[in-house]
Formats: C-alpha cells, structure tokens, sequence
C-alpha cells in the first residue's frame, strides 16, 4: 500500500510519473534498455537532456541569456560552486535565514569574505529579516539568499531588490510558484525535494556572468564548462534526469506552475487555518512568511509530539517528525503531495486532538 509521504527529502513523487517510470524500465522507448542502462551520448539520452532542459525553461519562461544545467553533488556542492564561480571581488553578502543559509555563507568564507548582512537566528529563524534598510556590500559580487527555509518552515514572499547578482537555494521551493528568472543572477537546487531522486542539482545561471571563475575553479564545477557541454561534460545523473523530465511534463500537463502555485497555496491553507484554530497544535512562524512547502508544527510536549508521529505512521502518514533543531512535526507538502494526503492529516490531528484534550 502507498502512504502519505510527508517527508522533506529526498520526498514524494507524483504517483503517475512513478507508474510512466516502472513502465519504461524495461524497455524504454523500444531501446531494449532501462533509460540507467544506456550511453549518455546516445541519442535516445540526448533527446531526454535536451526535452528536460526544454520543459524547464518553458516552465519558468527562462530565456536564451540563461543557462540552465543539470550537475551533481546536490546544494551543498553548489554553496562552494557559487564562490568559486561568481566571487570575482572577492566579497560576497549573504542573508542568514537558517541552517542550510549558514552552512553556504561558511563555504562561502572558504573563498572570501562571505558578510552576514541580515540574519534571523535571533528567534530561531521563525521569520525573514526585512530587508528594506539592509546595507549590502558596495562590491559584493552576489547577493545569496535561501528562498524557503526547509527545516524552520519560513519563505520570502518578496526578494530584496540588489544592485549586485542575486543568488538563490531554491531546493524546497523551485517550481511551487511563480517567479521571474530575470530577477536572479543564478538560481540553484537539489532535486529531491519538488522534483526528482536524489543525485541531479538544477542550476539556472544568467550567461554574462559565467567564464569569470576563480584560478582555482575545478572543472567540474565550472559552469561555463558545463553549459558549454549541455551538461555532458562526463557522465551526467541520467536516471534522475529522466525523472525530471517525467516531472516538467507532468507539470505542464497540470496547467504549469501557475495552476501548482493555487494547488499548493490551498493545500498550505487548509493546514495552516487548522493549525491556528486548533488548541493542541502550533506553528510558531511569523504568519507572513510560512512556507507553503515545509509546515512545522508542536503540540507543546515532547510526549505528545513523538506519540502523534507514531500513531500518524500507523495510519498511513509518514515522515513528519520534525527536524532535530526545531523538534515536534513537519509536514512537508510538495507539489507532489495530492490535495487528499493533506486532507488525511487534518481529519487525523483532529480525531489526534479529541483523543488527547
Ligand atoms: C535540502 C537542502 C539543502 C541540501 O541539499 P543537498 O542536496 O543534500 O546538498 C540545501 N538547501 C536547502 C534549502 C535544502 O532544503
């Protein structure tokens, strides 16, 4: 039987990608071969990387001015990519709005001076800082933020306005809702929270300012290699790019990101309305920024918490422990995670709440 997967990642697939997927595995396209079984330079893979990146651009409506790359080594890698690549002045800013922020802004330092120019750890990272009167570096080379906070459950409803290149980790939140492309100097994120298995990073770079890596840039990581060899340098991660692929089409067929943003706004509302009329449950995050992707929530004991998780996966609703730096439940509701699994975690909580008033 399938569950409710409520996990932050890697996280839910849309169930008609998995069953396109088990068809294809066998026999993928009349190849007589798995898709993971195949030459990456054939042209039955080159077709898979070239619709993928097609899809991906249509989705986002991504301009020829941008490249968009598939490579490994998931966000983490990137936190060092970033700086290796764009840290031309030797200075960059970083916004410091949880512990995925942190852990790039101390990569960063590895390469220059990485300013923490804002920060919310002041209360846990429950809010976004407003940026309005933050003074950025005159001569950062970037400006990086983490546009949803996957662990604290926090997201910028708005983007700072910045003279130099704005970067963002968009891992948990990519393809939730509209965004405008032109308004980033690069965009990155691991795919195995809103788009595929673990093991391919998307990267959505702006041309003009690639070719400028540090000395000590490795190949690998070196972006303008990688555009110039639409993402084939060597082996690309073949499978989880075809997943990606099942995903965008999957995506598109939906209505796009558009029609996801209202699917995942509602989905986010029918919880967060609950939770707030509810006497057991609380979500300490400042209303304005609530992520619609990532929804903590506590009951106020640690008793209570660890025996909703148990009972929760006993029905069928799995991975909402919360994070270890936050505690209590997190339901993680990616564009995977169908209108009726949030709705099963409501009518659970309730009966949960009667049962323990
Ligand atoms: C999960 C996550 C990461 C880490 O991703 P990896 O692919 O495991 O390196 C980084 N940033 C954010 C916002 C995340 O949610």
């Amino acid at each position: 039987m399938r569950v409710f997967n409520f996990a932050a990642g890697p996280s839910i697939l849309p169930l008609e990608v998995l069953q396109e997927a088990q068809k294809d595995l066998l026999d993928y396209n009349g190849s007589g071969m798995s898709i993971a079984e195949m030459s990456h330079r054939s042209k039955t893979f080159m077709a898979v990387n070239d619709e993928a990146n097609a899809l991906l651009r249509e989705l986002l409506n991504i301009g020829d001015d941008y490249a968009v790359l598939f490579v490994q080594g998931g966000a983490s890698q990137q936190f060092a990519s970033v700086p290796l690549n764009l840290m031309t002045t030797g200075v960059a800013d970083y916004i410091v709005t949880g512990n995925f922020a942190k852990k790039a802004q101390e990569e960063g330092a590895k390469y220059g001076v990485a300013n923490i120019v804002a920060s919310s750890k002041d209360k846990n990272y429950t809010y976004i800082p407003n940026l309005d009167g933050v003074e950025f570096s005159k001569d950062a080379s970037y400006v990086h933020i983490t546009s949803n906070n996957t662990i604290f459950g926090t997201r910028y409803t708005k983007f700072p306005k910045t003279s130099a290149p704005l970067v963002a980790d968009m891992s948990s939140n990519i393809l939730s809702e509209e965004i405008n492309v032109n308004d980033f100097g690069l965009i990155y994120a691991g795919a195995q929270k809103n788009i595929a298995p673990a093991g391919v990073t998307i990267v959505i770079a702006k041309r003009e300012l690639l070719g400028k890596q540090l000395d000590i840039c490795p190949t690998m990581l070196n972006y303008a290699i990688q555009d110039k060899n639409d993402s084939l340098y060597n082996t690309p991660p073949c499978f989880p790019m075809y997943i990606s692929m099942l995903v965008f089409r999957w995506l598109k067929k939906l209505g796009g990101i558009k029609e996801i943003q209202k699917i995942n706004e509602y989905k986010a509302g029918l919880l967060y309305d609950f939770i707030d009329n509810s006497s057991l449950y609380t979500n300490s995050v400042n209303k304005n920024d609530r992520s619609i992707m990532n929804v903590p929530f506590v009951t106020g004991s640690e008793e209570l918490d660890a025996e909703f998780v148990k009972e929760a996966t006993k029905n069928g609703l799995v991975s909402l422990k919360g994070h270890r730096l936050v505690g209590g439940m997190r339901a993680s509701i990616y564009n995977a995670m169908p209108v009726e699994g949030v709705k099963a975690l409501i009518e659970f909580m309730k009966k949960f709440e009667m049962e323990h008033k």
